[in-house]
């Protein structure tokens, strides 16, 4: 077989010459032979052969969500990192973390009213089974987006999969790096017709419904969530009260609550903490119940975490923490975990930092699958909608993926209509815009700046999402229930299934 491999070898390089291909490329330093070829896709098939299906129902689930994690997202966050690896072979073949697993479904996040999404009903549909409105948490879509009616929003509350839990005795936790109030972790444990309402100053005059940090404090199921991990300090602290990292800057409660007093005294054996110091300091062993606030809003993109002044942990150390805390529970644990920012990364037009926060999500899945049994732990990643964001042009293998264009064999970059060089990553819409006659020709020093916008199309403030399917990857118990082309809801079913609950009870 060796023989074989190295004779095609030598005939590739011969024919290579023979044609005059002279340049340097990934095929000199590694070839990828015919055989080469073959062999992985004989692996491949292989390793699905021995696949089995775990029919078991799990202990654990973990639910981790890139919000706004396109699989254009996971493709170019793939080549970003391959790209850094020493052995790569131009990047493209690296895989993440999450993309080895090995079920594999397509979901389609549209919401009851609109055909692109925001994370509010998204994250409605995975944590409770129902799809709902724009704007609204955890509420069927019979309530109207800002109904002030207490009546009319607690006649219509959806059962989420961490309320089942709490119900049930397990433990469980809440991670973001977004504020831990913003859309995605609320829809686990708030109920309202409105994403924004975080803390009491946002709610409009009128509303007889609690706040969204006022609910999570005051959860009522169980013995409440034992890990709550986030930015979002401001909409726990009253208006008075200076903040402990910003101490220029005061928190936003308007109602005079000190919520994170009000945690600790709800729970016995609790910490609260707003920093790395505390949070390094903290002994899973002995906490029971863990409120960790590292911002006053989101806390930084994982790029701008070393210039935080007060430290903040990354996603990782954070899910490493949960698992420690909510493994203790002999009955089990959920835990939902939110790359939050790739999301507000794209927003900005800013695909650099979109994709080290996505490249950050492969590293805290990576630990989480480290440091539990794949036997009795269902692991699922999926984002809750998608963004307008797209790798196009011919560039050639290996090209720097936030790089211009060049294609293979040409020494100099493509060029547009206009005779500009231009990226492969650029977004339908957003702030990136440029005139079409814009004079000055980008280099690859401007676009692989950290901070460079890619072009867009449309001029707009902020980039959107976009209405494309998202990817749901899994492993562990009932992971093989993931295939095909699902709806949102679909996600929720298998969860609910593998910690054998009643769906929507
Ligand atoms: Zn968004």
């Amino acid at each position: 077989m060796n023989d074989m491999k190295n004779r095609l070898t030598i005939a590739l390089m011969l024919a290579n010459l023979l044609l005059g291909v002279s340049h340097v490329s990934w095929a000199d330093k590694n070839p990828e032979t015919p055989q080469f070829w073959l062999d992985s896709g004989i692996n491949a098939i292989e390793a699905a052969e021995k696949l089995t299906s775990n029919k078991k129902y799990a202990k654990n689930v973990i639910l981790f969500v890139g919000d706004g994690m396109g699989i254009s997202t996971i493709t170019a966050a793939r080549i970003l990192e391959g790209q850094t690896l020493p052995d790569n072979r131009g990047g493209e073949e690296h895989s993440l973390s999450f993309e080895r697993l090995p079920y594999v479904a397509l979901s389609k996040t549209y919401s009851a009213n609109q055909q692109t999404p925001d994370s509010a009903p998204t994250m409605t549909a995975i944590i409770t089974g129902v799809k709902t409105n724009d704007g609204e948490l955890s509420v069927d879509g019979t309530v109207r987006h800002q109904e002030k009616s207490a009546e009319v929003i607690n006649a219509h509350k959806l059962k989420t999969l961490l309320e089942q839990a709490e119900e049930k005795g397990l433990s469980t936790g809440v991670v973001s790096t977004a504020r831990i109030t913003h859309a995605t972790p609320a829809a686990c444990y708030a109920h309202t017709s409105g994403r924004d309402w975080e803390s009491d100053a946002d709610v409009p005059a009128g509303v007889g419904i609690n706040d969204i940090a006022r609910q999570l404090v005051d959860f009522p199921y169980g013995n409440g969530l034992e890990v709550v991990l986030g930015g979002g300090r401001e909409k726990f602290l009253p208006n008075t009260q200076p903040d402990p990292e910003d101490t220029d800057k005061k928190g936003s409660r308007k109602d005079g609550l000190d919520l994170t007093q009000q945690w600790l005294n709800h729970h016995p054996k609790s910490v609260y903490v707003y920093n790395k110091a505390g949070f390094d300091a903290i002994d899973a062993r002995q906490v029971d119940h863990l409120l960790g606030l590292f911002e006053r809003s989101h806390m930084h993109y994982e790029h701008d975490r070393p210039n935080d002044k007060g430290g903040e942990p990354s996603l990782t150390e954070m899910t490493a923490k949960a698992i420690e805390i909510l493994s203790r529970n002999k009955k089990g644990y959920f835990l939902m975990v939110e790359a939050g920012r790739i999301d507000q990364a794209h927003h900005e037009g800013n695909a650099f930092r979109a994709l080290t926060d996505t490249v950050e999500l492969s590293n805290a899945v990576r630990k989480a699958l480290e440091k539990t049994d794949n036997r009795n732990t269902l692991i699922i990643v999926t984002a809750d909608h998608s963004h307008t964001f797209t790798i196009a042009g011919y560039p050639e293998r290996g090209n720097p993926i936030l790089g211009l264009v060049k294609e293979p064999g040409e020494v100099n970059l493509a060029k547009d209509k206009n005779g500009n060089p231009y990226t492969t990553l650029s977004y339908a819409n957003g702030p990136g815009y440029r005139a079409a006659t814009s004079p000055l020709a980008l280099t690859n020093e401007e676009t692989m700046h950290p901070d460079f916008l890619q072009a867009s199309a449309v001029p707009l403030a902020r980039e959107t999402h976009a209405a494309d399917d998202v990817v749901i990857f899994a492993t562990g118990p009932k992971a093989y229930l993931f295939h095909g082309v699902q709806e949102q809801t679909y996600i929720y079913q298998v969860m609910a299934k593998a910690l054998k609950f009643k769906p929507g009870r």
